[in-house]
């Protein structure tokens, strides 16, 4: 699962990847950026 992590300005492997639901009932994957650790989100499921 590969999302864009802000911190790094660059496309990331999500670690720790997880699906969730966010507030407007839309799936979405949540994980950690290897890298830095910054918190990232990527709409839709994996
Ligand atoms: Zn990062």
């Amino acid at each position: 699962m590969i999302g864009y992590c802000m911190k790094c300005r660059s496309e990331q492997m999500i670690a720790n990847s997880k699906t969730v639901t966010m507030k407007n009932g839309r799936p979405a994957t949540e994980g950690q950026c290897p890298d830095c650790g910054t918190r990232m989100y990527r709409l839709g499921k994996k």
